[in-house]
């Protein structure tokens, strides 16, 4: 995100977003102030979206309030059916959808933006198929009486998204809380809104106005006065933890259910048997290096047993080194660009912090060239750091870039002491063939979601969240949707009343 200046217009490959979305119709912000969007592979401004701010909130709130006794009143499978349509036309858009992803992200078509398109659409399909189990139970509580409870929507819930994903953290978020029977209001990542107010379009034409609201606009600006807004009935949050908690006291402020799915520094442990090539392609996909590792669930911390520490790293040297770096939009690239100018100097601060540390040892990758077509974008480097401690910064803080942390084990318990140490419990993964020492680990770590000898991304209908300052809630299945956005009511009723 950057601001409009005379030099900073729109150019050639530029999108034209038609606005907010609040009430079924294109709006600017009540002020008629815009923000530019950036396409960071280049450095220019692709496009202009509202800055909206909390009279476009009150706008947007009022509208979902005003839809929602309509829409909580549709049949659930009728509710089901809209997001089946959606996910139909999001199929058939697939690469628009992607393209533009890839044009505002920086996340390259072919191996990031495609999948992302395709997940947001099975997304829709996967809880559109979920109506009919809003199920309540009844209680057994004896024969001249029933008692049952019933699963109702919230009402209007507050959702803010980040940038890395968007289009798909927000699917995550609009299928289960409509086909619940909520309504929406969304702040979308004043970096990445395009993609989402193009689903938020594909959306409308299958809802009725006010459903589904999207703004545009800047965290504290347009984020605060949702999440802060009295019609407000749950928050709904996908970002960073710091701005996690202020979401959260918000809540607390009005006693409002809230979500959170938050940051990380997730583990990788690696055993001994594992020195071979599936397990180092398996680091470097949870890595997520081909994202440039803008990911909450980037396996940024390497433990690896003493044993194969110099031959794993070498290996992994020879594959990571391989990948393309370049244009997003180029079919040959593998790997793109980091998101903005903020945390492109916030990278490259961790990899100088690391050159410059004396027990660490650079194994590959560095700091992005200075010259050359990568100096036109934010391109960083996969870049590898080989230290003996997992208490420098460089492996305690979420750097959401491709600088990966190598640390060596030799006794198990030490190995999972170390990936415990960390305030942060989103993912992990396990490397090895001996099935006891996988479990044993997996059962061990503190994290929402340990993998197994894979480093694959979330899979609708997983409860995908996090531990400790990760996050707290689930929203990415069908017990997700259940204990987010629906409430519980008990209505008891006494059959033996005589006239
Ligand atoms: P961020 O927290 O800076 O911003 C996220 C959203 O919050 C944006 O829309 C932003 O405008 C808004 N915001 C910022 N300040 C606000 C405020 N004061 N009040 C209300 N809203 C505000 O995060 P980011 O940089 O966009 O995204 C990266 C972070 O997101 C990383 O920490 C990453 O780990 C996390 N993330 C987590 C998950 C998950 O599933 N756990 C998924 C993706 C990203």
């Amino acid at each position: 995100m950057s601001m409009i200046t005379a030099e900073t217009k729109p150019q050639a490959n530029s999108v034209d977003p038609k606005g907010m979305l609040i009430d079924g119709k294109w709006v600017d912000a009540k002020s008629g102030a815009r923000i530019a969007v950036e396409n960071p592979a280049k450095r220019t401004t692709i496009a202009e979206v509202p800055r909206g701010a909390a009279a476009d909130v009150d706008a947007a709130v009022e509208a979902a309030a005003k839809a929602f006794p309509g829409w909580s009143k549709v049949p659930p499978r009728e509710r089901g059916r809209a997001l089946l349509r959606i996910a139909d036309q999001l199929e058939a858009r697939a690469e628009e959808v992607a393209r533009t992803i890839a044009l505002e992200t920086g996340n390259a078509l072919r191996t990031q933006a495609r999948g992302e398109a395709k997940m947001t659409a099975d997304i829709f399909r996967y809880f559109g198929g979920l109506g009919s189990e809003l199920k309540g139970e009844t209680i057994p509580l004896g024969e001249h009486v029933l008692s049952y409870t019933r699963r109702e929507p919230l009402g209007v819930v507050g959702a803010i998204i980040p940038w890395n994903a968007p289009v798909m953290l927000g699917a995550l978020k609009i299928a289960p809380a409509l086909c619940a029977g909520n309504v929406m209001v969304m702040k979308a990542a004043e970096d990445a809104p395009l993609g989402v107010l193009l689903m938020a379009e594909i959306c409308q034409e299958f809802l009725p106005a006010g459903v589904l609201n999207v703004l545009t606009g800047l965290g504290e600006e347009c984020g605060g006065p949702l999440a802060n807004h009295p019609k407000i009935r749950k928050l709904s949050f996908t970002g960073s933890t710091e701005v996690g908690k202020i979401v959260m006291r918000a809540a607390a402020e009005r006693v409002v259910p809230v979500s959170l799915e938050l940051g990380g520094k997730s583990p990788s442990i690696v055993y001994p048997d594992a020195d071979e090539d599936w397990a180092v392609d398996g680091i470097i996909a949870a890595m997520r290096f081909t994202r440039q590792s803008q990911s909450c669930t980037a396996g940024s911390r390497m433990f690896l047993h003493e044993d194969i520490f110099d031959s794993f790293l070498g290996k992994l040297e020879k594959k990571t080194t391989a990948l393309k770096i370049g244009d997003p939009l180029d079919e040959k690239t593998d790997i793109g660009t980091i998101i903005n100018n903020k945390q492109f100097t916030k990278v490259c601060k961790y990899v100088d912090e690391g050159l410059k540390r004396s027990d660490a040892k650079l194994v590959f990758g560095g700091l992005p060239p200075k010259t050359g077509p990568l100096s036109e974008g934010y391109y960083a480097i996969p870049t590898v750091f080989a230290d003996r401690s997992n208490d420098w910064r460089l492996a305690r803080e979420e750097i959401f870039g491709p600088v990966l942390v190598a640390i060596r084990w030799s006794d198990e318990a030490e190995a999972i002491r170390m990936a415990n140490d960390s305030h942060y419990g989103l993912a992990a993964y396990v490397w090895t063939h001996d099935i006891g020492s996988g479990l044993r680990t997996a059962h061990a770590i503190e994290s929402g979601w340990v993998q197994v000898n894979q480093g694959l991304g979330q899979v609708p209908g997983m409860s995908y969240g996090g531990y400790k300052q990760s996050g707290m809630g689930r929203e990415f299945s069908l017990e997700g949707m259940l204990d987010s956005f629906t409430q519980r009511k008990n209505v008891t009723v006494n059959l033996e009343v005589r006239r």
